[in-house]
Parts: C-alpha cells; structure tokens; sequence
C-alpha cells in the first residue's frame, strides 16, 4: 500500500493530536502541552468526518498524539471507529498514572496497532530530567511490562539532545533489551518548548546518523529518524559504498526515486519514499487546524471549514513543501533532495523561511563542489 503513494495527493502518514492536555512538563515539548484540556478540540462527531476523510486519502497510517491522548475520555471510542472502518492507528499516550491496565486492555481489545512510549535516557536521572517528571522512568518500564503480557507491539520514541547524545549505546541497549519493535529517534528541532541550546552540532548529527546505520545492522528492531530528513542520504552513500558502485551516484540516486523504490532500501525502518514535512505527512492540531508537521507551526487551513484531502492537495505550502526544486540555498541544488531534501520544519525554526536550506547538514552537494573548483 505505501510504497506506490502518490504523495502528492494521499499521505503516508496522518498525526492527530487528539488534545493538548498532558500531566506531564517535558523539556521539550512541541505542544507546549497544558494540564487543562481545551474547550474548542475537535469532538468525537467532528473526529469521525475526519477520520472518514482520512481513509479517503489512500488510508494512510494514523497516530494519535498530544498532549496525552489519554486526558480524553473517548479516546478509545474514537480509536473504535477508526480500527473498525480499517484504518490502522497507533498511539503516542504520555507516561502518567493514566496508563493502567485497564487502558491498554482497551487498546488491544479495540485493536490499536501500536504503543508508543518516550524514554529519552537509559536511566531515571536522565530521562525524569529531560520529561520534567520524577518516577516517569520506572513507571514507563512497568508499564511496559503490562505491554508485553498484552501483547501488544511497542514502540520507544527518543529524542536526542546534548542530555542524552553520551549516552546512545546504553540506549540501544535498552530498546532491544525490551524487546521494543521500532525505535523512533527525533532529533530535536527548536520550536515549542525546544532550545537551540539543547541541539546536538550538525557534526554530532552526522556521527549519530553513521552510528544508526551501523546499529541497523545489528539490531532487531527497526529505526526511524523524525526530523532527520539527512539520514536517509547518509544511508544511501553507505549503501552505495557498500555495493562499490560510486560511478554514477545521482543515475543512481534518480533510478531509485523514478521507481519509487527509496523506501526499499535496508536500513531505513518504516520509512517509505523520502517523507517530509507536507510531503507523505501532515499534522492537525486538537482544535482542527492543519499544519505540514507538528514541528512546522504554519497553518494551512482549518478541517471545520475544508477537508483534511483538500488541505493536504491544494494548500500552496504543502504545493511547495513537495516540490525540493524549489528549495533555497545548498538543498536546493543538492542531489539528494528528493530523497532527502533536509528537515522543513528545523529550516523553518531556524531561518524563518520552510523552504531554506537544513541549517544542521554537513553536506556539501556535488553541484557546490563543482562550482568552488571552477572558481578556484
Ligand atoms: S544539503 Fe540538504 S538535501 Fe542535501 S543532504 Fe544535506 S539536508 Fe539533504
């Protein structure tokens, strides 16, 4: 299903942040999450037209996020709805006293995909530091026990800042030490609560990137990287060294994008084609409002006044997100872009302008090369 998706006019993937509530005070937060939930979210009729709408686009994947998806009482009725036209959903919800046991056996039972938990360390120091949250930690890994006797698949969601990049081996560990499927690494992008201060040096982005590729390898479960649009380049050139073929990179580069076959290639976990911001994703807001991620803080459009299709298809910004030729600076001119094309939303965040260069990549593209020798 996903890997020939025009993405175009369906997305692979569709984020809903269901409410803003969340008891926790993350270090990091997008959302700039709030302990109150928000008398204007979308409600639970307003939540089946747009689930109705999404599964018209090609049934991408849903998650449901926040906040906490938990602070909403109808979250499983809502997931109920979604599993039962067909779509499949999973699910960010914040490690609080409100995981029971009893909220996960209504997940299994309404059929959710997937669990996903944040664990930002491989200790409680680290990760309660980084979720503003004493206990946080130990009450992940307990509830991560009820999980696994459920049976349900989990994901660990990690976001890498300068409190944690010392720390990624023991990290690793961990994940397959609990037998996680996925483990999804975010790379921080300074918007909400984020801070430039936190980020990681675009060098230490290149050495993660080569240490994740490297651990691909070995590992049992898979790796996905948000807001890292770079390691898919730096999968393709250890690919492509790994196969001695350095004859024509961009032939190769555009053999594999024409076929849509990017997303076939070892090592890049769930990723299909090269997903970006407004490109195979999008993001809606727990009062209805669209944006091109949860990172990119640019409305296009509301869904209580057109379609969530129509939004993605037709809002200019998302024409432009999908459109790499028309990236500035050395993105622009990059070869790479297609499958690459660097993170929108860190550009955004750091330059104010979505489709600059991503300020945090080593790469020099081969057009710039050349050009430096002429001038030279
Ligand atoms: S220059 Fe831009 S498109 Fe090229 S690899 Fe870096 S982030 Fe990707």
């Amino acid at each position: 299903m996903a890997f020939n998706r025009d993405f175009n006019s369906d997305p692979f993937i569709v984020i809903w942040e269901l409410t803003r509530a969340c008891q926790l005070k993350c270090l990091h937060c997008r959302a700039e999450a709030q302990y109150k939930r928000d008398p204007r979210e979308l409600s639970f009729e307003e939540g089946k037209t747009l689930i109705d709408q999404i599964y018209e686009m090609n049934n991408p994947m849903l998650v449901f996020t926040g906040g906490d998806p938990l602070m909403r009482p109808d979250v499983f009725d809502i997931a109920e709805y979604a599993v039962k036209k067909g779509v499949r959903v999973s699910m960010t919800p914040s490690a609080t006293p409100n995981v029971t046991k009893e909220a996960i056996e209504k997940a299994k039972n309404v059929g959710l995909s997937r669990w996903a938990f944040s664990l930002d360390g491989p200790t409680a120091e680290i990760h309660d530091h980084f979720r503003g949250t004493a206990g946080s930690f130990d009450l992940t890994m307990e509830r991560i026990k009820y999980l696994h006797e459920l049976e349900i698949p989990i994901q660990i969601n990690t976001v890498i800042s300068r409190y944690n990049i010392d720390y990624l081996d023991e990290m690793a560990e961990l994940v397959e030490k609990l037998d996680c499927v996925l483990w999804s690494v975010f790379f921080l992008v300074p918007t909400g609560r984020g801070q430039e201060s936190d980020m990681i040096s675009p060098v230490e982005h290149e050495k993660v990137f080569q240490w994740l590729y490297d651990l691909s390898k070995r590992v049992s479960f898979d790796i996905k990287t948000t807001a890292a649009q770079h390691y898919r380049r730096v999968v393709i050139q250890n690919k492509m060294r790994e196969a001695k073929n350095q004859k024509d990179e961009i032939q190769y580069l555009d053999a594999l994008t024409q076929q849509g076959l990017t997303g076939s290639i070892d090592g890049l976990g769930r990723a299909p084609k090269g997903v970006n911001d407004g490109n195979g994703f999008v993001f809606i807001s727990h009062v209805g409002d669209v944006y091109p991620s949860g990172l990119l803080p640019v409305k296009a459009g509301n869904v209580r006044e057109q379609t969530i299709g129509e939004i993605y298809r037709e809002s200019p910004i998302f024409q432009d997100l999908r459109n790499p030729d028309k990236y500035k600076g050395k993105c622009g001119v990059c070869e790479f872009r297609h499958v690459c094309g660097g993170s929108r939303s860190r550009a955004y965040a750091m330059t104010g302008d979505y489709m600059e260069s991503e300020p945090f990549c080593v790469y020099i593209p081969k057009a710039l090369r050349k050009k430096e020798k002429t001038t030279n």
